[in-house]
């Protein structure tokens, strides 16, 4: 059962959480987030911290203190466990205020970033502590790990979770740190934000789990991103693949990457609300349960790169050497289109720009158009259901599309638009593919 930010982000949601987990004897292990706001407040420590502007820091933590200070009460009410607690928060704001004054590092940037699952799940303990539910706080650091090229080693997690959980056999719930992990050097490290759902995927699919719970503030995954768009609905039911491509395309409800580790273990997915546990939510298996359009989602920040050469006419290998830039800079592509001249691909990271131009340059013009946004059209069989290019060019005539990919799955149909263009978009499509306003 993962937990995220707002479901353990006021002292009476995580009490919720605390009657959610124990209401039946079922062996678990919970995954908990970071208080709401909290990795957002430590990125800012640490990016102040990276301009050197050491007392923009301090505010910034004192005031993050003030504000666990004030849950810590409202959260407990036995001295004993109020006193532990004090404790906890005096010894992880020490740990915050001593790095005021050590050079900053990235590797200082990761320990600042892993506060805040320390503090939730340790509180959350002690709350259990308090209301006398047996558990055991298991740190996410002694079985998460990356490999060298910062990937879940699933298979070492899975022996060392194992043996931590062998030998606390009679203990009914277990309590651990989303996000953060260990990396192949050994430092704290973690799997990048929104990252409690990987970790929670990663924990199922090691332990073999019945099911993977992800607790969150909404009722599933709904047909179109609720932030952008006024009425959008719950999906019962998605397949691995549908809830993979939706998850990488941008729908924030799930980490871009935690379907995989379900998916490759066959562990089904709940997309459930904490704050209405009776609601249905949405089940993920390898059955998509129907055919047809399911949802819409889109994915922001994203650069296109056209690369044109009349020596692409007729000729083999062109292509490959154009991927090989992309992998030398370890950039991977999301959309590709090609003409008889020309290829257009998409990245979703611009860290390496300046360089795979500078490359591709060897082998023709190229042209680059930063701030686009995929939108991305999931389902179960959409090339084979009837109408759906016909609804969905309608519905986006007005919209300067700069790429169209389909045909690469039977999931999916995206689109390239300018990010300023994708509030209209997904509007469009509400109505278009879904009938909604
Ligand atoms: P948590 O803190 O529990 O991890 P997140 O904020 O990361 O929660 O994810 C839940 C949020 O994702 C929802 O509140 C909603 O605004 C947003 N969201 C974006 N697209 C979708 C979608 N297609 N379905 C459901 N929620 C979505
Ligand atoms: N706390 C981390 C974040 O805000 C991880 C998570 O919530 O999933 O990104
Ligand atoms: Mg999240």
């Amino acid at each position: 059962m993962k937990f995220g930010g707002t479901s353990v982000g006021k002292p009476q949601r995580m009490k919720e959480v605390a009657q959610l987990i124990n209401a039946d004897k079922e062996t678990k292990i919970v995954v908990l987030s970071a208080l709401s706001g909290t990795t957002n407040a430590l990125v800012e420590i640490s990016n102040v911290l990276a301009n050197g502007d050491r007392y923009a820091a301090q505010e910034k933590i004192n005031a993050l203190e003030a504000h666990y200070r004030s849950f810590v009460n409202e959260l407990l009410s036995k001295d004993a466990v109020l006193q532990k607690a004090s404790k906890l928060l005096s010894e992880h704001f020490e740990f915050l205020n001593i790095i005021l004054k050590i050079s900053f590092s990235e590797a200082l940037n990761k320990d600042i970033l892993a506060q805040g699952e320390l503090l939730s799940t340790k509180l959350f303990s002690l709350y259990l502590e308090e209301i006398e539910v047996e558990h055991r706080l298991i740190p996410a650091l002694d079985f998460m790990s990356l490999d060298n090229q910062d990937e879940p080693q699933v298979g070492t997690i899975k022996v060392k979770l194992s043996q931590i959980l062998q030998k606390h056999k009679e203990v009914p719930v277990f309590i651990t740190q989303g996000y953060i992990t260990r990396n192949a050097k050994g430092e704290v490290d973690n799997l990048k934000r929104g990252g409690s759902d990987y970790s929670a995927s990663l924990i199922a699919a090691a332990v073999n789990a019945n099911y993977c719970e992800i607790w969150t503030d909404i009722d599933g995954m709904h047909n179109n991103d609720p932030r952008v768009v006024k009425t959008t609905r719950p999906i019962e039911q998605l397949s691995f693949e549908e809830a993979a491509e939706l998850a990488y395309f941008g729908a924030k409800i799930l980490h871009p990457a935690s379907i995989w580790p379900a998916q490759f273990y066959n562990v089904p997915v709940k997309l459930l609300n904490t704050m209405d546990p009776s609601a249905k939510g949405t089940l993920i298996t390898e059955h998509a349960g129907s055919t047809g359009v399911k949802a819409v989602a889109a994915k922001d920040n994203i650069t296109a790169l056209k690369i044109k050469s009349s020596r692409m006419l007729l000729a083999y290998g062109f292509l490959r050497k154009v991927f090989e830039v992309f992998e030398k800079y370890r950039t991977s592509i999301d959309m590709i289109t090609t003409s008889e001249v020309a290829v257009s691909v998409t990245i979703d990271s611009d860290i390496y720009l300046k360089e795979i131009t500078r490359e591709l340059e060897a082998y023709g013009t190229v042209e680059v158009d930063t701030n686009q946004t995929i939108v991305s059209i999931v389902g179960n069989e959409i090339t084979e259901t009837k109408d759906v290019m016909l609804k969905l060019f309608a519905s986006i005539n007005q919209i300067p599309v700069r790429m169209v990919s389909y045909g690469g799955s039977r999931h999916n149909i995206s689109l390239l638009i300018p990010r300023n263009y994708k509030e209209q978009t997904l509007q469009v499509l509400n109505k278009g593919l879904f009938d909604l306003e």
